[in-house]
């Protein structure tokens, strides 16, 4: 509605500077409003950003916007910029091309909402660049929705981030955002078009400083590994500067991951069994040292799979969803009471986590000592993740806590 109401005031617009070029051929040609607060159109979105409010929304048309060295006025105020859509309003972050003497430090980024309060951005494609330290400096909370964001982010609010709906297609072989500068980040039905790395939960400007949440849910991620690279899982978690303080990683709901390798069976690097995730969703990068120093704890649909540096729980794992066990059986060995039983040992491919039961069987059936073993309750082999994930939860449900009783893990 908002765009044939602009078409036509653009129209109107250009229908008077005809008439007025008409009767007055030396009036210089005026290009029109590029941005509105309710009626009202202003020549430039500096303007407009002047002039508003805090709490105002500013209506953006079609066109490339940005404020960045605009000297506009945004500190305390709460603004809400809305797009056309995300193929005809496009804002860029930043500089258009970041000062290569300024690579490595914050000074690309764009302080266009510096002391900012609430900024939101909604139905247009957000332009980063590729080089670090991108993004928007020190404004209070970001809110993106429906929106596209190109290139490599590192600021966004310094209160928290949160990103709905929003496709991130990150440069090529690097990632789409570090949890840089927010304490709170949520990515609540995104899609991430990555090829290698997607997410980099680290920071060197806010670490040791505060707790950092990652809340995710209801993802898709692309992955698009090039040929004969290695991939990371979807947030590359590195915790060794953390202090006093977690990252703390809440994954939640359906969230599907194509293309990307379960940790550790990418092998980039040699890992030490106590540091692999068995998961697609998140690894802990120890490349360049104690990446994973017990200072993250990892939830995935409110059960707890990691603390303090190791796994806790590999019934949400990817191992667990994608049966990767190797199963060897004992003898049968008959038992004073009369019954005959044999121990059974599941080994995770990706992991290495190991659970052994005790297989019991009698004169008329055989069953094993757990009613709800996940040996008798079988996953399919092959399934895509969203059925995965609701099989898991099934199984999470059917098998209560008794699942987790009698397992052993090595290397602890
Ligand atoms: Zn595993």
């Amino acid at each position: 509605m908002m765009k044939r109401t602009h078409k036509l005031k653009l129209l109107a617009l250009l229908l008077s500077c005809f008439l007025l070029v008409g009767l007055l051929p030396t009036v210089a040609f005026a290009e029109g409003p590029v941005a509105w607060i309710g009626e009202t159109g202003y020549e430039t979105l500096e303007a407009a950003v002047n002039n508003a409010e805090s709490g105002a929304t500013i209506t953006l048309g079609e066109g490339k916007y940005t404020l960045y060295e605009k000297g506009a006025v945004t500190a305390g105020k709460d603004l809400t910029f809305v797009g056309q859509g995300t193929d005809k309003t496009e804002w860029g972050i930043g500089a258009t091309i970041p000062d290569s003497d300024k690579f490595g430090t914050e000074y690309n980024g764009d302080y266009s909402f510096d002391g900012a309060g609430t900024i939101t951005f909604k139905n247009m494609t957000l332009q980063s660049g590729t080089v670090d330290y991108l993004g928007f400096i020190r404004a209070g909370k970001t809110v993106v929705e429906n929106c596209v964001i190109n290139g490599k982010t590192f600021y966004w609010g310094y209160t928290s981030a949160t990103f709905t709906n929003t496709t991130f297609n990150a440069p090529e072989g690097d990632y789409a955002i570090w949890t840089y500068s927010s304490p709170t980040m949520t990515f609540d039905h995104c899609t991430f078009n990555v090829s290698g790395k997607a997410i980099n939960v680290y920071t060197d400007y806010s670490a040791g400083k505060y707790d950092i949440t990652v809340n995710y849910k209801d993802c898709i991620v692309n992955g698009n590994t090039p040929e004969g690279k290695k991939d990371k899982a979807v947030m590359n978690i590195n915790d060794s500067n953390m202090g006093d303080y977690k990252y703390i990683i809440n994954i939640s709901g359906n969230n599907a991951v194509n293309g990307v390798t379960p940790d550790d069976q990418n092998e980039e690097y040699p890992k030490a069994q106590t540091d692999i995730s068995c998961s697609r969703l998140f690894e802990f990068n120890t490349k360049y040292g104690a990446g994973n120093s017990g200072r993250t704890v990892v939830n995935i649909d409110n059960v707890t799979v990691w603390e303090n540096g190791k796994m806790v729980n590999h019934i949400n794992s990817d191992g667990h969803k994608d049966n990767a066990f190797t199963t060897t059986y004992g003898e049968w060995e008959k038992q004073g009471n009369g019954t005959t039983t044999r121990t059974v040992t599941k080994v995770c491919q990706y992991c290495g986590y190991t659970e052994t039961t005790t297989e019991t069987k009698t004169e008329t059936k055989t069953e094993t000592t757990h009613r709800n073993d996940p040996q008798v309750v079988s996953s399919p082999k092959t399934f895509d993740a969203g059925i995965a994930l609701y099989a898991g939860m099934a199984l999470l449900s059917l098998t209560g806590g008794a699942w987790v009783v009698n397992k052993k893990r090595n290397g602890k």
